[in-house]
């Protein structure tokens, strides 16, 4: 029988971790950041949020010698021309309450729907290894809500409205929000490829 590896997932952000450890709930041995000492973050210099993911997950397996999973995410807002994309975490405002007030003065001049998509872009890497063994990546479409709602989730969910749910991700449960959103795919794809390989691509 094949014995599956740790696998390191490389992220510190609490939102994300807690999506995460419940996406991959099987996997029997689960490791993320804050298990390991500080590191300074890599910078994320790529143009994609694929290119992200690949230069995270390369840096954090060089750091930790264990198999990782790096996702890079964001919102893209198809009248800011896809902005804030790769930039969602450093969009100007030192809160989410301060960005969604910068984000709404830069959409007022826009007729609305402001149609809005989040990706998620997951790759993992072996250590010694410099090409992802496995990558993917998932959406979901949505609107930027005329004002925010709800405080569930994290980051930019209380403005991003889902139409078949009526609601903003802002207004549903963690089960409701990840059955459907970007992260929730891209790591039930990876999910499937770890239990089709059982390990064996993980050398
Ligand atoms: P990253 O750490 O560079 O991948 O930053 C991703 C950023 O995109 C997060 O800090 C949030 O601002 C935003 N983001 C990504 N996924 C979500 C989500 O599911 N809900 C809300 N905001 C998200």
């Amino acid at each position: 029988m094949t014995t599956t590896p740790p696998l390191l997932i490389a992220t510190t952000n609490a939102g994300k971790i807690r999506e995460i450890r419940h996406l991959l709930a099987h996997w029997p041995n689960l490791r993320t950041l804050t298990d390991l000492p500080p590191i300074q973050e890599p910078e994320e210099t790529g143009a994609t949020f694929a290119d992200n993911a690949a230069l995270k997950a390369r840096y954090y397996a060089g750091y930790s010698d264990l198999v990782t999973v790096a996702e890079d995410s964001g919102l893209a807002i198809d009248a800011l021309g896809g902005a804030p994309g790769v930039h969602s975490a450093r969009y100007p405002g030192a809160t989410y309450p301060d960005k969604f007030r910068n984000l709404y003065a830069a959409l007022e001049p826009h007729p609305r729907p402001w149609t809005a998509r989040y990706v998620c872009a997951v790759a993992l890497v072996v250590p010694g290894s410099e090409v992802p063994r496995f990558a993917c990546q998932a959406t979901v479409e949505g609107e930027i809500a005329p004002e925010p709602h709800g405080t569930q989730g994290f980051g930019y969910d209380p403005i991003f409205y889902y139409p078949a749910y009526g609601r903003t991700f802002g207004e549903v449960e963690d089960a409701e929000k990840l059955a459907v959103a970007h992260r929730g795919r891209a790591f039930r794809i990876l999910d499937e490829w770890l239990m089709s390989t059982r390990g064996e691509s993980l050398r």
